[in-house]
């Protein structure tokens, strides 16, 4: 654990510039509007150890595959989101010497991430030359106006003498990726002005397509314009201040970031880059600004979470959901999420299955239900990569991939790729689970019933009849438990495909007769899946009372987490690949990850010998994993360790619990504390019925928690406090809800 920001309700702040943890304030303070984001990398050059990363949503590169030995049906690149060209460079020359916090000295430094605005600040006194000059650095990328980035400086010349201070401005194409396999530029420059650039990513030879992006600077400065440059990738203005003592200079700069994605032609792109640039010319900094917060505030008013008595739990649970709000805003179902969001390489910025396992839960609760529906409406539209997976693989039907962008697999490890198949029962799970949540019929009825057919026309094949114990089993597999890989029968695997089964052939006696035609499915077919439902192979051990996470698991020396040396943790960082592999120590929830799906279906006496059994043989060293232990331990009324493993699900990037967040921050376990907190402390459910219950209780620590929560076109509002809880409906119908077994009515 690494705490280096102060602990604050709305803000990321700190007084201390840490150069040997630079990457690690970066991605803490990281910004974004669901359209492009940042890094909170310096708009000066650092000579310090850095990660520069701006990124587009949408925008990516498919990097040639880089492995030892090739193996049949390798997905041939790596997809990833690249670093766009760098539009908030500032560099300052003061009395002619570059400014670079790396090496000068600073005082009075102050970073701080305003998570109620989405504002980034920075400020400190340098002292140079004999000179010392106060920097106040401001920028955010507008949610009023998606394509639009503004940033303000001002500097005040704190000397007794007149300073000459000179910015030198400039989008600078010259920007790599630190994890290129080949170490190549992604971008070529087809037009560059005295104040944009156009750029389009280089050609492929996987037939992907190209992104061209334009961006288009304006400045709002009394500053002096003294010199342009144009080269190559670059294109620069310098300005000029000469400051008397105690003198400010300020510059605005304004960048509007157009893509391909949404223009067709470059000539597209020009007009829409010039239109917004000459929009927002005459607008105030402050007006640009407080459209941007309207917004913010409208997000917080509808989903903000109060806790009441633990500042580190509230700054933890906003964190968290800033996170959320700056990487996916739910209008766009070409986007997905991906697991480091708009703060990193690592990932590539792909979607996994993390959207249909953590996020959609989430999104279900804080958003409109179109937002849910695009992302199950983003994988429909990629089904027909879906076909080629499978069809790579020698197999029938969708699989759906672990990691893309556009729907085909492209991931470079055999054991994620190829094993790693529940995956196509966690999107079917979403599918259900957004039905349920929503009460919406029409998507799994149209859209819904093609998925589901195809999934399980892939798992019809994936599965084999054992002739010896006469029951289909699943072999060669990676549960969602990655410290094993090329197991037989992962009950998680097998379970979900048996539920994909049934839930298809119960959706396709509900589809109209006009889709069940279009679906084309045959009545063998439809036997062959019942078939394999009545006879699908869960492994049980009938004297431990537990659900097996695969045949040879009870097999293995078992010893709890805790027998492991404290200096030995996290493994993944200690042990030997082989080492690992070989523990019986679980990464996340596998076993526990399908009975938090299904958890009204388990008896109390299942969710707890099971809990009991794999929870301390798990290491948690995924970021996914600490929140649904959370939810599963507030079921059982295991309410201190629910609060531990809250903590560290909410505070996992703050206080860099798994030691990997200077590569970036995790976004898709963001949603770890609302689900800890909704599912686990309020105990919220929804029900095939469609109920809504609560079975609230509120944690030692805190005087009591608040929450907003999104039910089929109402807000409701539930207090949790010493003396008990209170349900209050915002707006929307009445509605009746369950609370501790009792119905209430909402009015
Ligand atoms: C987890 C996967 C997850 C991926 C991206 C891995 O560490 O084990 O379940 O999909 O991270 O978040």
């Amino acid at each position: 654990m690494k705490r280096i920001f102060e602990v604050a309700p709305w803000n990321v702040v700190t007084h201390k510039l840490d150069k040997e943890n630079k990457r690690l304030q970066e991605s803490l303070t990281s910004l974004g509007n669901g359209y492009m984001g940042m890094r909170g990398n310096f708009e000066e050059d650092y000579s310090g150890d850095t990660l520069p990363g701006s990124y587009l949503a949408g925008v990516w590169y498919p990097d040639k595959t880089r492995v030892g030995w090739w193996k049949n049906g390798y997905p041939e690149y790596f997809g990833k989101v690249i670093n766009a060209v760098n539009f908030i460079k500032m560099n300052f020359l003061i009395n002619g010497s570059k400014l670079d916090l790396y090496t000068d000295k600073i005082s009075d430094f102050t970073l701080d991430l305003d998570m109620k605005n989405a504002v980034l600040k920075r400020s400190f006194i340098v002292e140079k030359d004999g000179v010392k000059v106060k920097f106040n650095f401001e920028r955010f990328l507008s949610v009023a106006q998606k394509e639009l980035s503004v940033q303000k400086v001002s500097f005040e010349n704190l000397s007794d003498d007149s300073v000459e201070i000179k910015v030198i401005s400039s989008l600078d194409a010259n920007v790599k990726n630190e994890d290129a396999n080949y170490d190549e530029h992604f971008w070529e420059v087809l037009e560059i002005t005295d104040d944009s650039i156009i750029a389009e990513t280089k050609p492929n030879d996987f037939g992907t397509p190209r992104f061209t992006s334009g961006m288009q600077v304006g400045y709002v400065t009394g500053l002096k314009e003294i010199d342009h440059t144009v080269d190559k990738l670059e294109t620069s203005k310098t300005f000029v201040a000469n400051l008397e003592s105690h003198e400010i200079g300020t510059i605005e700069k304004r960048v509007a970031v157009v893509t391909s994605r949404d223009y067709e032609t470059v000539d597209d792109l020009r007009d829409a880059m010039e239109g917004i640039s000459a929009k927002v010319k005459d607008v105030s900094y402050e007006e640009l600004l407080s459209a941007h917060e309207n917004v913010w505030d409208n997000r917080w008013n509808q989903s903000d979470i109060k806790i009441d008595g633990d500042t580190d739990a509230q700054q933890g649970m906003r964190f968290n959901l800033f996170g959320l709000f700056t990487t996916y805003s739910g209008e766009d179902s070409r986007l997905n999420i991906g697991p480091k969001g708009f703060t990193g390489e690592k990932y590539g910025g792909a979607t996994y299955w993390d959207t249909e396992a953590f996020c959609i839960p989430v999104y279900l609760g804080v958003s409109q239900s179109e937002v849910s529906r695009n992302l199950l409406m983003y994988r429909y539209n990629q089904l027909k990569g879906a076909y080629i997976n499978a069809e790579r693989q020698g197999l029938k039907g969708a699989l759906y991939p672990m990691v893309t962008f556009n729907g085909i697999e492209c991931h470079n490890e055999w054991e994620i790729t190829f094993e790693e198949i529940h995956r196509n029962g966690d999107i079917a799970f979403a599918i259900y689970n957004y039905t349920r949540y929503t009460g919406d019929k029409s998507f799994v009825l149209h859209e819904g019933s093609k998925m589901l057919t195809e999934m399980s026309r892939f798992w019809a094949d994936r599965v084999h009849y054992s002739k010896r114990n006469e029951q289909y089993m699943i072999h060669g597999v990676t549960g969602p438990d990655e410290y094993e890989n090329n197991v037989d029968n992962n009950w998680y695997t097998n379970f979900l495909a048996r539920w994909t089964l049934k839930y298809t052939l119960q959706i396709l006696g509900e589809v109209s007769k006009d889709q069940f035609e279009k679906l084309n499915v045959s009545k063998e077919e439809m036997d062959h899946w019942q078939d394999i439902v009545d006879k699908m192979y869960l492994p049980y051990d009938e004297d431990l009372g537990i659900f097996v996470q695969h045949d040879g698991f009870l097999d293995k020396d078992i010893e709890p987490v805790s027998s492991i040396p404290k200096d030995q943790l996290p493994i993944n960082q200690h042990w030997s690949w082989d080492k690992i592999l070989r523990s019986p120590y679980i990464k996340q929830g596998d076993v526990l990850q399908g009975i938090w799906d299904f958890i009204d279906d388990f008896s109390e006496r299942e969710k707890k010998r099971n809990f009991d059994f794999y929870e301390p043989l798990t290491v948690h060293e995924s970021s996914l994993s600490p929140a649904i232990h959370a939810v599963l331990a507030a079921d059982l009324h295991y309410d201190q360790k629910a609060v531990a493993l809250y903590e560290r699900t909410a505070r996992l990037d703050l206080d860099n619990y798994n030691n990997d967040t200077a590569d970036g921050l995790h976004i898709t376990s963001m949603t770890g504390g609302w689900l800890a907190m909704v599912q686990g402390f309020a105990g919220m459910r929804v029900h095939d019925d469609g109920t809504l219950s609560y079975k609230p209780f509120l944690p030692k620590k805190w005087n009591s928690y608040s929450f907003r929560q999104v039910f089929r076109g109402r807000v409701i509002e539930i207090t949790v406090k010493e003396n008990g809880s209170e349900f209050k409906l915002v707006s929307g119908d009445p509605l009746q809800i369950q609370v501790n077994d009792k119905p209430l009515m909402l009015k």
